[in-house]
């Protein structure tokens, strides 16, 4: 079924970053047909009238952990909050059926705010899996591999079975795929870290955890390995193209040469960096360094939401800031970060990450009509600046429409909340013994 949105500005974010003022998108659910200025130039089946939005590329979230909205809120101000509290809480309380249900809640968060793509690492992720594939979201899927008992896995590094698992269940999927995700640098043995890898290689599939982040995850190296967390995972063989690192907060320059020169992508988590304290990111020497940057929102307990806008406007506030120059950063190049080179970040740029004929017809219609969207002398600045999720008035994956008008199509959110909201009774009264610190 072709589909026609018309009477709006297009963004492309393609290599010439052609935009058309009063533009139009013609597709259907095998891809992009046709993009350019003025009326729609053949026939389609369904109109969609733009009403002078903006109409841009489905936005790519390169990391986050969707089935943590229980904790979302939950001493957030605690200091070594993992430690005290995630890391038992969740031994303790999470369950397929809270995985499951979260992820279902989180996943329309993400479709409802204009993400179509995104990367997640958890616990029972195949329930992660299920729900990216029953809502109609772009998913890349990873178990979290990890040195120690976790609420699926008695045993420590019990995730690398489930991960094989996972990914002989899902490889193949047109919109669900699995990735290999060890949860960090230091919470690994350096052997699980190689062995994890051999199983990405094996799969050819991405690789992704958490790196140079953490203050003791720094001391940790400086202290055992006398090297960088990046000079220790280059020196185990496992950075290269298809690997993907979370944060890189504390990186040096010679950390920068071996990202670039391996390929190696990074997924830039603004929101959740600073608001741990834990720093300011050196995107502007990564980039520099020809380094692919995403941006991620992190999880709903380190991030609270899982939009990009909140992202985007942190990310130029925090760098223009740290060099005293407002010239960095400008609003296009922001978007590019949560667009096409997200998709890259992905290896997916074939695919999806700008509209272009051809690529997968995965869109965001963004109203101005609002209050916060008026004037708009810059689209990328409207969006980067001025808009939030609220402003997301339609969404298409694969040409397939999962938000309409603000709604989902597929369910309704009030549903959602109230079945997630039941399944965490149990949770919550665990919680109770942290409520000091909670
Ligand atoms: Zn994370």
């Amino acid at each position: 079924m072709k589909t026609c949105i018309s009477d709006v500005t297009v963004l492309t974010m393609d290599d010439q970053s052609h935009v058309y003022p009063d533009g139009y998108v013609l597709f259907d659910e095998s891809g992009i047909i046709q993009a350019g200025d003025g009326e729609c130039p053949r026939e389609a089946d369904t109109y969609v009238d733009g009403c002078h939005g903006i109409l841009m590329p489905g936005m790519v979230n390169v990391h986050c952990h969707i089935p943590m909205i229980p904790f979302r809120s939950m001493g957030d101000d605690c200091p070594d909050r993992l430690t005290r509290f995630l890391f038992p809480l969740e031994l303790e309380a999470m369950t397929p059926e809270l995985v499951y249900l979260s992820a279902r809640y989180g996943i329309c968060e993400l479709l409802l705010s204009g993400v179509t793509s995104v990367l997640d690492m958890y616990y029972f992720e195949d329930q992660v899996a299920r729900a990216g594939e029953e809502l109609g979201i772009r998913a890349w899927v990873g178990e979290t591999i990890i040195g120690q008992p976790t609420c699926d896995s008695k045993e420590p590094y019990g995730g690398l079975p489930l991960c094989e698992e996972l990914i002989r269940k899902w490889n193949g999927h047109s919109r669900i795929h699995p990735i290999v995700a060890p949860h960090a640098t230091n919470t690994n043995s350096p052997r699980m870290l190689r062995e994890a890898y051999e199983v990405a290689k094996k799969y050819n599939v991405p690789y992704s955890l958490h790196v140079s982040e953490m203050d003791a995850e720094m001391d940790y190296f400086r202290e055992h390995w006398q090297k960088t967390p990046i000079g220790f995972l280059h020196d185990l063989g496992v950075l290269s193209p298809g690997t993907i690192a979370a944060h890189c907060i504390h990186t040096t320059p010679h950390d920068w040469d071996l990202l670039a020169q391996s390929g190696t992508k990074v997924a830039h988590c603004a929101g959740s960096n600073t608001k741990a304290g834990k720093g300011i990111s050196p995107v502007q020497e990564m980039k520099a360094a020809g380094i692919v940057v995403g941006i991620g929102s992190d999880g709903p307990s380190s991030g609270n939401t899982l939009d990009l806008f909140t992202q985007f406007r942190m990310i130029p506030s925090f760098q223009k800031t740290k060099y005293h120059d407002r010239s960095i950063f400008p609003a296009r190049e922001i978007l590019k970060m949560g667009t096409i080179e997200g998709a890259n970040v992905l290896g997916a740029e074939d695919q999806i990450g700008s509209i272009e004929p051809g690529k997968q017809a995965d869109l965001v219609l963004l109203e101005t009509r609002s209050v916060n969207m008026f004037p708009v002398y810059n689209p990328y600045s409207a969006v980067v600046y001025s808009a939030n999720a609220a402003n997301v008035d339609s969404v298409w994956v694969g040409g397939r429409q999962v938000v309409k008008e603000h709604c989902l199509t597929e369910t309704e959110i009030q549903k959602e909340r109230g079945n997630l909201s039941a399944a965490m009774t149990a949770f919550q009264k665990k919680a109770q013994k942290y409520a000091d610190i909670i």
